[in-house]
């Protein structure tokens, strides 16, 4: 059994969607295919109950662009027998989601409980699309097996709950009545389709609709790929697989056949989109490999994602950037020898929901800085001052401050452990290094 995941390109056009079904229904197993919104729906969700709670009267006109999409959409690809059953689909979901914005322009009010019920409805309307598509698909809805729970600074998955869901929905429909798996047998059984919708999910207590964050589709598909043991978790994107930095960003960027789950995770943690960074961990743990692939040109390899990579393989797979960050630098030469420095200072920042993405010690022990978000830095500096003010008044430590505004670059490759740093000669990656210097100064003159 296998798990296909189609992003927003994949069904945000006629093209696209026509490639979609063709790729679905020429699998020689059995699928589960997850689908993303179609492409820019969910910023349109978002954008359009900001406009109706803010008591802009145009958010009725951008709730009729978006029905429009989708009426057109179903013209354009379901065949004229699925036509009604699909246009029913939409149609209701769109004069629930009329009321609630309607609700938001009386009341000008926008909680973050009611945007997670908008943003659900872009995955639920395409996942009607796409149940009419696909012959012989069966639609499920995501938030009955999908659990999330609420911590003090997010939502994360109820793993125990939401495998033990999962293996419940699906395992009856891939499991011949002998208990053995339908893709194994020698008969020539139809392959089963199943479809979800990415993204949405339902919180494990109170039953309210939550989301598994943007860009979460990739994470559905491989909760659902590691609950099934799937052979193989393949994400169908826009481009011809992971690049060995954003093309949008880097003109010489190149697709890398392979990688290993650990230059992945890196890799997407740094700012490369092409896959939701939780959704390695999963398919990881099962050492299921991941596939990421192009709708819009099928026969291209891929990029194969795969627990060990062959000897011999580049020091450097590749670069990527995240910007609006800031750098906070804590010295003193009363750290100098000084035990649980570090200790108080990822404590104090845990406690408050803080996150380090990059940490660096001096060797002497006279300094360490850390990486965090730039909305992050003032609140970070805020408590650090006030964590080592005994420390600060002494002169022990000087007075905590960051350096805003900075984008930091993450050049990764597991073999590069292997290499002498002289050795690590990459002609495309040192060009490509330079291309994104110069597009981050553009950005932050
Ligand atoms: P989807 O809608 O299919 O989920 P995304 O927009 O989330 O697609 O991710 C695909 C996009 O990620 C590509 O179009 C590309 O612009 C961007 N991207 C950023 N970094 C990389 C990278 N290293 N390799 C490939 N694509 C990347
Ligand atoms: N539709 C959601 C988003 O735009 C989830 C996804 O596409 O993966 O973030
Ligand atoms: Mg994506």
């Amino acid at each position: 059994m296998k798990v296909l995941k189609f992003g927003g390109s994949s069904v945000g056009s006629k093209e696209s969607i026509t490639n979609l079904k063709e790729i679905v229904e020429s699998q020689q197993d059995d699928v589960i295919v997850v689908v993303s919104a179609l492409g820019g729906i969910t910023d349109k969700l978002i954008a359009t109950a900001r406009m109706a709670a803010g008591g802009d009267r145009q958010y009725e006109t951008e709730m009729e662009a978006m029905l429009t999409r989708h009426e057109n959409m179903i013209s354009d690809v379901i065949i004229p027998q699925r036509r009604a059953a699909a246009l029913d689909g939409v149609h209701g979901l769109f004069g629930e989601l009329k009321e609630i914005m309607q609700g938001l322009y009386l009341l000008h009010d926008l909680s973050e409980k009611t945007m997670d019920i908008i943003v659900s409805y872009g995955e639920r309307l395409s996942s009607q699309i796409v149940a009419q598509l696909i012959d012989d698909i069966r639609l499920f809805d995501s938030r009955e097996f999908i659990k999330t729970e609420h911590n003090t600074h997010n939502h994360s998955i109820d793993s125990d709950l939401t495998y033990r869901l999962i293996r419940e929905t699906f395992q009856p429909l891939f499991n011949a009545p002998d208990g053995k798996p339908i893709a194994n047998s020698q008969q020539p059984t139809a392959k089963v389709k199943a479809l979800a919708p990415g993204f949405i999910s339902s919180d494990a207590q109170t039953g309210e609709i939550t989301n598994l964050g943007r860009g979460g589709s990739d994470y559905t598909a491989s909760l659902l790929a590691a609950a099934l043991d799937a052979s193989v978790l393949e994400i169908w994107t826009d481009v011809d697989g992971f690049m060995t930095a954003d093309p949008r960003v880097i003109s010489s960027a190149y697709t890398i056949d392979e990688l290993s789950y650990v230059e992945a995770m890196e890799l997407c943690n740094f700012g490369a989109k092409v896959v939701y960074p939780p959704t390695i961990y999963p398919v990881c743990q099962k050492n299921i490999p991941i596939l990421i692939k192009n709708t819009f040109n099928p026969t291209a390899r891929g990029t194969e994602i795969v627990n060990e990579l062959p000897a011999g393989t580049k020091a450097i797979k590749g670069i990527s950037s995240i910007s609006d960050t800031a750098l906070i630098t804590m010295r003193g030469l009363g750290m100098v020898g000084v035990i649980g420095v570090n200790y108080r200072i990822f404590k104090t920042l845990a406690e408050n929901g803080i996150s380090v993405f990059l940490v660096s010690q001096a060797s002497s022990e006279n300094s360490t800085s850390i990486g965090v978000r730039n909305e992050d830095a003032a609140p970070a500096c805020d408590l650090l001052n006030r964590e080592f003010s005994k420390e600060i008044a002494l002169g022990a430590i000087f007075p905590i401050s960051a350096e805003m505004d900075l984008a930091t670059i993450a050049i990764v490759g597991e073999n590069m452990k292997r290499s002498p740093t002289g050795r690590i000669r990459d002609q495309h990656i040192v060009r490509g290094a330079e291309e994104l210097a110069a597009q981050i100064a553009q950005r932050n003159p």
